[in-house]
């Protein structure tokens, strides 16, 4: 692999910093692949963030910037999750949303910025680009805007950030983008080809929740009653993915859905995998900042998205949502508070709201 950019002193990691790739690690984070990798000691391999290996224990793990630092330590490449494949372009735009999160400077220029990474300012152009399908212009103008790094200081990637100040409107930036988007790019075509589907199926107090996965994240959450009907709507909906019962290694990811089902609090956060177009995509980020206990109708949903008269196209997306639950599109109602529909049955959508309301008369 050839890199011209370097970060010298990128062996040695601060503690606060070392805390966060933990975390980073401990959620299986995709935004975090290309940030740095870990490296366990008692096995000699070093993975990406999102690795689906089982965790090592924190006292056994190191962490390198780039895998080539471990590769001096003598650490191997996993062959699982391959750290080595994460595209060069990606990197470096993960290198400079770190950068600008952590710059004091409100407003930045590209060379200086290019300076800071070590390549030249046509490079980074590229690479912004080819990741984030953005034009150098409207780059360079998206740095200057505080907004746009405000959000990257509060941990959006540097995709989601361009997109919510306006940038890359078009699919493309979807489609360009690595798996550092908390939702990651439809990278499959129509119909699932390409993408190799694990299920896992669970009892809850709701029925049987099935929880399909990629090795990249969480591609369909169905809600039933009958195990077997559940496994034939995954395979209506990704009739061309493979699909196969699920190994064991995504059951944190079963048990973070199982615990909202049962209208608990969320404690980690989920990666998906879904293919979406780019305004589903959008729909679902949206709904995704429902808070928990309140809702939304679909005009606000609408307005959210700055697309007023697009009402029942935000319906027709919530209806489309794979991922129920972790995409919450039981939060959003009609207009005159009725509940309208949902795919897994009303009563059920009645039942989530109903838990994670705040109890009447709760004191806290
Ligand atoms: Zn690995």
């Amino acid at each position: 692999m050839k890199t011209q950019y370097q970060t010298s002193e990128s062996t040695r990691i601060p503690p606060r910093v070392a805390d966060h790739y933990w975390q980073a690690t401990l959620h299986r984070d995709t935004r975090a692949d290309g940030l740095f990798v870990f490296a366990v000691r008692s096995t000699r391999v070093y993975c990406r963030p999102s690795c689906p290996a089982r965790r090592p224990l924190r006292r056994n793990t190191l962490f390198f910037r780039k895998p080539q630092d471990a590769e001096i330590q003598g650490f191997r490449a996993c062959r699982r999750c391959r750290p080595k494949n994460i595209d060069e372009s990606t990197v470096l735009v993960q290198q400079v949303a770190t950068a600008l999160a952590s710059s004091p400077d409100e407003a930045v220029r590209l060379g200086p910025l290019a300076a800071q990474m070590h390549v030249s300012q046509g490079r980074l152009r590229r690479a912004f680009r080819r990741v984030t399908g953005l034009s150098p212009k409207d780059f360079e103008q998206a740095l200057r805007l505080k907004r746009f790094k405000n959000m990257l200081r509060e941990g959006s990637s540097i995709t989601e950030a361009l997109y919510t100040c306006g940038y890359g409107s078009s699919s493309r930036l979807y489609e360009k983008a690595d798996a550092q988007l908390g939702m990651t790019p439809a990278s499959y075509k129509k119909g699932g080809q390409g993408m190799e589907i694990g299920y896992a199926i669970a009892n809850t107090s709701l029925g049987k929740v099935l929880v399909g996965s990629t090795e990249r994240g969480v591609s369909a959450v169905y809600l039933g009653e009958n195990e077997r009907t559940l496994i034939e709507e995954l395979k209506q909906e990704y009739p061309k993915a493979q699909i196969v019962r699920a190994a064991r290694e995504h059951e944190s990811w079963v048990e973070e859905i199982v615990r909202r089902v049962e209208g608990r609090a969320p404690s980690a956060e989920l990666p998906l995998d879904v293919q979406a177009t780019a305004f589903q995509r959008r729909v679902w980020k949206e709904l995704q900042k429902i808070a928990r206990g309140t809702t939304r109708t679909y005009t606000q949903v609408a307005n959210a998205l700055g697309e007023p008269r697009a009402a029942r196209a935000v319906a027709r997306a919530c209806a489309s949502n794979p991922v129920s639950i972790v995409v919450p599109c039981h939060r959003v109602i009609r207009g005159d508070s009725s509940l309208a529909g949902y795919r897994w049955g009303l009563q059920r959508k009645q039942k989530l709201l109903e838990r994670e309301a705040v109890p009447v008369g709760s004191t806290c």
